[in-house]
């Protein structure tokens, strides 16, 4: 059977994980680590643990904004941020969303607006999120209310079109999807 460490280097975490030595430099510029349930630093040490359960059910990995701070500047080279990429998709692979049930609806219905429009579209981004969340009907209404206010701010402000509308090179980014599915198929 698969370590967990060995699970994250084949989703793309990279061999680098096992070079950490828990200095923190990872959790100190990390902008949502104070939301966390465990931090950076701590994520990548349970990794190296095997502790799968933890890991996998912890709202950290899908907090992560991915905005490569801490990959930027380990001084081990650990890729960090790749590393809480790959948490997400054995995640999601496995079915496992305790922590955040509608973060794994709201990153499938990001990717599906880009393939769509190439850009995002936020109403039908929220749409799509509360069609694919695994929450029940209470907790759907409360996510959509709670984004009205958002959505008129953003609409009287000009910030968000009444349409979506495609980029131009929308063929060039539907490539970009397609060859990414070919490759994740011959494995
Ligand atoms: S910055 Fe790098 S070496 Fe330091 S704790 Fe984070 S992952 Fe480990
Ligand atoms: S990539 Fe994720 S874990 Fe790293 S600093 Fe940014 S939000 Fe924090």
């Amino acid at each position: 059977m698969k370590t967990l460490v060995q699970e994250v280097i084949e989703a793309g975490g990279g061999e680098s994980i096992k070079a950490c030595y828990q200095c923190g430099t990872c959790t100190g510029g990390c902008p949502t680590a104070g939301e966390m349930d465990y931090t950076p630093r701590q994520i990548i040490r349970m990794v190296n643990l095997g502790m799968r359960d933890r890991v996998l059910t912890s709202s950290s990995i899908w907090l992560c904004a991915s905005c490569y701070q801490c990959q930027v500047r380990c001084p081990r080279g650990v890729r960090i941020a790749d590393v809480m990429a790959a948490l997400r998709s054995i995640a999601i692979r496995d079915g496992i969303t305790a922590a955040k049930p509608r973060a794994p609806a709201f990153y499938q219905s990001f990717l599906e607006n880009i393939s769509a429009y190439g850009r995002q579209f936020e109403p039908v981004l929220i749409l799509r999120t509360i069609a694919k969340s695994r929450e029940g009907v209470a907790a759907k209404l409360g996510f959509l209310l709670g984004m009205l206010p958002m959505g008129v701010t953003l609409l009287k402000s000009r910030k968000m079109p009444l349409r979506a509308e495609k980029v131009q090179a929308i063929e060039e980014v539907r490539r970009l999807f397609s060859n990414a599915e070919r490759l994740e198929a011959e494995g």
